[in-house]
């Protein structure tokens, strides 16, 4: 696969409505590279007037859509996945662009993952299940409808703009739904791209529209919007509770993907290097800007000391550098307001117990890039081990036994996900059964697939993204129940007339 990403430039129109580029009625915002800090594109942010619209057009384009048949539908989808695969190119520059992520990842996970994943719902499209029609009172033929939810309403953060956008947007569609979403400001340019090249998969018009803007008024607007019937949400906990309070003035379904601080526990019979390779690419995945990165490592008192060597030699060998070059690791943050939140939060950690092994400062260059970090002996109260830091930094804590590193794994508010590694099937069946989590990698963290959930509980949220568990959220489960006795007075009218 080619790995170059050209830099993107001039303006962009900043939202899709109906079927074409709007060039909507707010500021001019900019889409900013963090890797350089110059401005890769301008566009116009939308007004809640502008989401009105959005969702009107939703609105008047879902009959059409969700009385296409399962088979109208996967074709669309499947256009959707070819014209994206052919699109890769242009997908990575933009993507490496907007959120400064190395090329080669953008180039081997985010795009192709969007890819099969548009390409999954494609097929998924055709097989909604429901339960057997079937006599259950015996005198009523019962039968399941599974019908589009109808206007869903979606945010997206910033992190994988593009698979972010795909995992709510494609499960939406392939139910028969009509979509309006807000990507994150900073990161707008490749929902946009998606909706264009859905318009040339032969998706009719309005079915997909997307607003950009802040989250404060355009993302409030939306969330809270009277006329949509669900709100799906992926970004912080904090905002995915008031996207929740908003949503739920109207009643309205939520589906939620939150935060996460997921536990890498490593057992005093772990292929140490194994686990040593695997919490350094696990924790500086995206630059740790990922919901699911190891960044709290639980580590069997036998192991610990080589582990924290081992992790902090493999992070000290990282490149960071140039999203654009192949040969680069670690690409910046998002953005220098980011990086700051960052830095602070690990300058505090040495005051509240933590050694700082390695990293714990900016190198000296352009851009919002933030050096790989390991903090050891962290306690478990202090703010590096309880909060998400959303950056290139792993905590690592020792363990005494087996009962204390699935205390400490479960010591969290969130549970999106976490990883146990050890040789023993026992330990590894306890740990993926005790551990509080949407998802539970044995001796591996990190890989995600296109058939398989994923979803958090607890502070991580609600609902699940990928796979057919998915659909549940873009679906209403419509019990049809048809007489068949063709008998006037029938026989449970007896519990409410004595005589006829
Ligand atoms: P964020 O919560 O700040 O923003 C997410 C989106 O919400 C953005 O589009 C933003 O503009 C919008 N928004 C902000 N305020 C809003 C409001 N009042 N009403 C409606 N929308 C509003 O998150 P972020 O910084 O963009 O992304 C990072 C966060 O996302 C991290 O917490 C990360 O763990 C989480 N995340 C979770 C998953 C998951 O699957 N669980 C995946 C990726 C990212």
């Amino acid at each position: 696969m080619a790995m170059t990403a050209t830099s993107v430039s001039t303006s962009v129109a900043g939202s899709w409505i109906d079927g074409a580029a709007v060039a909507t009625g707010g500021a001019a915002f900019h889409v900013v590279n963090p890797a350089t800090g110059e401005a890769v594109a301008e566009y116009a942010v939308a007004t809640p007037d502008d989401v009105d619209t959005a969702v009107a057009s939703a609105r008047g384009a879902l009959s059409e859509w969700s009385g296409a048949t399962p088979a109208e539908r996967s074709a669309v989808l499947y256009k959707l996945a070819q014209l994206a695969g052919a699109s890769t190119d242009a997908l990575v520059a933009e993507e490496v662009s907007q959120t400064g992520k190395p090329v080669r990842l953008a180039a081997e996970f985010d795009v192709p993952g969007s890819v099969d994943n548009i390409d999954f719902f494609a097929g998924a499209a055709r097989h909604l299940e429901g339960k057997a029609s079937a006599e259950y009172s015996g005198d009523h033929t019962s039968s399941i409808r599974r019908e589009a939810v109808g206007v869903v309403a979606t945010i997206t953060p910033w992190n994988y703009p593009l698979q972010m956008a795909v995992w709510k947007v494609l499960p939406a569609l392939a139910a028969g739904c009509s979509v309006v979403i807000k990507p994150c400001e900073l990161t707008p340019l490749t929902t946009l791209t998606l909706a264009r090249l859905a318009k040339e998969a032969g998706l009719p018009d309005g079915v997909f529209n997307v607003v950009t803007g802040l989250g404060g008024d355009v993302g409030a607007a939306l969330a809270g919007h009277r006329d949509v019937d669900v709100v799906t949400f992926t970004g912080s906990t904090p905002v995915g509770r008031k996207v929740m309070a908003a949503a739920a003035v109207h009643g309205h379904r939520v589906q939620l993907e939150l935060g996460g601080k997921a536990p890498f526990v490593v057992f005093d019979d772990a292929d140490l290097d194994a686990a040593v390779q695997g919490a350094a690419a696990a924790a500086l995945i995206n630059t740790g800007q990922d919901c699911t990165a190891a960044t709290r490592a639980i580590i069997a008192r036998e192991l610990y000391d080589d582990f924290v060597a081992g992790v902090g030699e493999v992070f000290s060998k990282v490149v960071v550098g140039d999203p654009h070059d192949p040969d680069t690791d670690l690409g910046p943050l998002i953005s220098m307001a980011h990086r700051a939140k960052v830095a602070g939060m690990v300058e505090r950690a040495p005051g509240q117990g933590g050694r700082i092994v390695c990293g714990g400062s900016a190198p000296d260059r352009p851009g919002s890039f933030y050096l790989p970090t390991v903090i050891a002996d962290v306690d478990e109260r202090s703010e590096v081990y309880r909060d998400e830091i959303f950056g290139p930094v792993l905590t690592v804590r020792s363990f005494t036994d087996d009962d204390d590193a699935l205390r400490q794994a479960n010591d969290t508010d969130y549970g999106l996900a976490a990883s146990a590694w050890t040789r023993d099937v026992y330990r590894a069946q306890r740990a993926s059964r005790e551990i509080k989590a949407g998802c539970v990698w044995i001796n591996d963290h990190i890989p995600i697939i296109s058939e398989m959930p994923h979803g958090g509980v607890g502070a991580s949220g609600f609902g699940k993204d990928m796979s057919d568990y998915s659909l549940e959220e873009y679906l209403t489960v419509k019990h049809v129940m048809s007489d068949i006795t063709g008998v006037a007075e029938k026989d449970w009218h007896r519990t409410v007339f004595t005589k006829r």
